[in-house]
Protein backbone atom coordinates (compact mmCIF):
# COMPACT_ATOMS: atom_id res chain seq x y z
CA UNK A 1 0.00 0.00 0.00
CA UNK A 2 1.05 3.86 -0.16
CA UNK A 3 2.89 5.27 2.81
CA UNK A 4 -0.05 8.09 3.13
CA UNK A 5 -2.99 5.17 3.02
CA UNK A 6 -0.68 3.21 5.83
CA UNK A 7 -0.44 6.26 7.76
CA UNK A 8 -4.67 7.01 7.26
CA UNK A 9 -5.23 3.37 8.16
CA UNK A 10 -3.09 3.39 10.86
CA UNK A 11 -4.01 6.56 12.73
CA UNK A 12 -8.12 5.91 11.94
CA UNK A 13 -8.66 3.72 14.95
CA UNK A 14 -6.91 6.05 17.28
CA UNK A 15 -8.50 9.34 16.50
CA UNK A 16 -11.55 9.16 18.85
CA UNK A 17 -8.43 9.12 21.37
CA UNK A 18 -7.10 12.95 20.28
CA UNK A 19 -4.59 14.13 18.34
CA UNK A 20 -1.61 13.45 19.85
CA UNK A 21 -2.28 9.57 20.10
CA UNK A 22 -4.05 9.87 15.97
CA UNK A 23 -0.14 11.89 15.53
CA UNK A 24 1.24 8.94 17.23
CA UNK A 25 -0.37 5.88 15.11
CA UNK A 26 -0.46 8.21 11.78
CA UNK A 27 3.40 7.98 12.03
CA UNK A 28 3.65 3.89 13.38
CA UNK A 29 1.66 3.48 10.30
CA UNK A 30 4.48 4.71 8.17
CA UNK A 31 7.29 3.83 10.15
CA UNK A 32 8.12 0.45 8.13
CA UNK A 33 8.52 2.45 4.84
CA UNK A 34 10.21 5.69 6.26
CA UNK A 35 12.45 3.18 7.87
CA UNK A 36 13.49 1.73 4.71
CA UNK A 37 12.84 3.22 1.55
CA UNK A 38 12.58 6.53 3.16
CA UNK A 39 16.20 6.72 4.12
CA UNK A 40 16.88 5.59 0.75
CA UNK A 41 14.92 8.53 -1.01
CA UNK A 42 17.15 10.79 1.83
CA UNK A 43 20.39 9.62 0.35
CA UNK A 44 19.16 10.20 -3.05
CA UNK A 45 17.91 13.20 -3.07
CA UNK A 46 18.44 13.23 -7.10
CA UNK A 47 16.46 10.20 -8.03
CA UNK A 48 13.67 11.90 -5.40
CA UNK A 49 13.33 14.77 -7.46
CA UNK A 50 13.35 13.48 -11.08
CA UNK A 51 10.43 11.30 -9.79
CA UNK A 52 8.70 14.44 -8.56
CA UNK A 53 9.21 16.20 -11.93
CA UNK A 54 8.08 12.82 -13.87
CA UNK A 55 11.10 12.34 -15.46
CA UNK A 56 10.98 8.58 -14.15
CA UNK A 57 7.97 6.24 -12.98
CA UNK A 58 7.35 3.35 -11.23
CA UNK A 59 10.07 2.13 -8.23
CA UNK A 60 13.47 2.23 -8.77
CA UNK A 61 14.96 -0.95 -9.76
CA UNK A 62 16.29 -3.86 -7.80
CA UNK A 63 19.45 -3.76 -9.22
CA UNK A 64 20.25 0.20 -8.31
CA UNK A 65 18.80 -0.27 -4.54
CA UNK A 66 21.75 -0.56 -1.58
CA UNK A 67 21.79 -3.95 0.51
CA UNK A 68 20.77 -2.06 3.64
CA UNK A 69 17.02 -1.57 2.18
CA UNK A 70 16.74 -4.88 1.87
CA UNK A 71 17.72 -5.63 5.50
CA UNK A 72 16.18 -2.40 6.84
CA UNK A 73 12.62 -3.98 4.63
CA UNK A 74 13.00 -7.38 6.30
CA UNK A 75 13.33 -5.92 9.88
CA UNK A 76 10.62 -3.25 9.49
CA UNK A 77 8.07 -5.54 7.60
CA UNK A 78 8.48 -9.00 10.43
CA UNK A 79 5.55 -9.81 12.47
CA UNK A 80 7.91 -11.71 13.96
CA UNK A 81 10.44 -8.88 14.98
CA UNK A 82 7.62 -6.46 15.50
CA UNK A 83 5.99 -8.65 17.94
CA UNK A 84 8.81 -9.14 19.79
CA UNK A 85 9.22 -5.61 19.90
CA UNK A 86 5.52 -5.03 20.93
CA UNK A 87 5.98 -7.85 24.05
CA UNK A 88 9.48 -6.05 25.57
CA UNK A 89 7.31 -2.42 25.06
CA UNK A 90 4.33 -4.45 26.80
CA UNK A 91 6.99 -5.25 29.91
CA UNK A 92 8.88 -2.05 29.94
CA UNK A 93 5.57 0.19 30.35
CA UNK A 94 3.57 -2.90 32.13
CA UNK A 95 0.43 -2.12 30.01
CA UNK A 96 -0.16 -2.82 26.03
CA UNK A 97 1.12 -0.03 23.39
CA UNK A 98 -1.93 -0.52 21.91
CA UNK A 99 -0.47 2.54 19.34
CA UNK A 100 2.16 0.40 18.07
CA UNK A 101 -0.70 -1.92 16.38
CA UNK A 102 -0.11 0.70 13.37
CA UNK A 103 2.65 -0.65 12.82
CA UNK A 104 1.67 -4.29 13.14
CA UNK A 105 -1.42 -3.02 10.76
CA UNK A 106 0.51 -1.76 8.31
CA UNK A 107 2.89 -5.38 7.53
CA UNK A 108 -0.36 -7.29 8.14
CA UNK A 109 -1.78 -4.74 4.91
CA UNK A 110 1.07 -5.22 2.74
CA UNK A 111 0.86 -8.70 2.61
CA UNK A 112 -2.04 -8.83 -0.07
CA UNK A 113 -0.74 -5.69 -1.60
CA UNK A 114 3.31 -6.70 -3.10
CA UNK A 115 3.79 -8.91 -5.92
CA UNK A 116 6.01 -11.14 -5.48
CA UNK A 117 8.52 -9.83 -8.33
CA UNK A 118 9.17 -6.55 -6.05
CA UNK A 119 9.62 -6.53 -2.30
CA UNK A 120 6.75 -9.40 -1.52
CA UNK A 121 6.34 -8.89 2.05
CA UNK A 122 8.73 -10.86 4.75
CA UNK A 123 6.22 -11.06 6.93
CA UNK A 124 7.90 -13.81 9.02
CA UNK A 125 11.44 -12.49 8.82
CA UNK A 126 13.84 -14.24 10.00
CA UNK A 127 12.08 -17.57 9.59
CA UNK A 128 11.47 -19.13 6.24
CA UNK A 129 8.30 -17.20 5.09
CA UNK A 130 6.20 -18.33 2.00
CA UNK A 131 5.81 -14.94 -0.08
CA UNK A 132 2.17 -14.54 -1.01
CA UNK A 133 1.08 -12.82 -4.55
CA UNK A 134 -0.64 -10.59 -3.86
CA UNK A 135 -2.38 -7.81 -5.83
CA UNK A 136 0.23 -4.47 -6.53
CA UNK A 137 -1.57 -1.60 -4.93
CA UNK A 138 -0.47 1.06 -7.43
CA UNK A 139 -3.25 -0.80 -9.39
CA UNK A 140 -5.70 2.29 -10.40
CA UNK A 141 -8.77 -0.03 -9.35
CA UNK A 142 -6.94 -0.81 -5.53
CA UNK A 143 -6.10 3.07 -5.25
CA UNK A 144 -9.62 4.06 -6.16
CA UNK A 145 -11.39 1.19 -3.66
CA UNK A 146 -8.70 1.71 -0.66
CA UNK A 147 -9.08 5.55 -0.67
CA UNK A 148 -12.94 5.17 -1.11
CA UNK A 149 -12.67 2.61 1.99
CA UNK A 150 -10.72 4.82 4.00
CA UNK A 151 -13.21 8.06 3.18
CA UNK A 152 -15.82 6.12 4.38
CA UNK A 153 -14.17 5.00 7.81
CA UNK A 154 -12.85 8.66 8.25
CA UNK A 155 -16.58 10.63 7.67
CA UNK A 156 -17.79 7.59 10.47
CA UNK A 157 -15.18 7.90 12.60
CA UNK A 158 -15.60 11.92 12.72
CA UNK A 159 -19.61 11.43 13.20
CA UNK A 160 -19.03 9.20 16.15
CA UNK A 161 -16.86 11.75 17.92
CA UNK A 162 -18.69 14.67 17.14
CA UNK A 163 -21.75 12.47 19.07
CA UNK A 164 -20.25 11.29 21.65
CA UNK A 165 -18.49 15.04 22.13
CA UNK A 166 -21.90 16.29 21.98
CA UNK A 167 -23.64 13.74 24.56
CA UNK A 168 -20.44 14.76 26.99
CA UNK A 169 -21.35 18.57 27.13
CA UNK A 170 -25.11 18.04 27.31
ZN1 LIG B 1 5.46 -1.30 3.65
Amino acid sequence: MDILAHGLWGGVGFYSYGKKRFAAAFLLGMAPDLLSFGLFHVTRPGWLKLRLLGQISGPPPLSTLPSYLFQAYNLTHSLAVWALFFGLLWIVSRRPPWVWLAWGLHIVCDIPTHSSSYFPTPYLWPFPTPFVEGVPWTAPWFMMANYTALLAVYVGTFLYVRKRNLVKSS
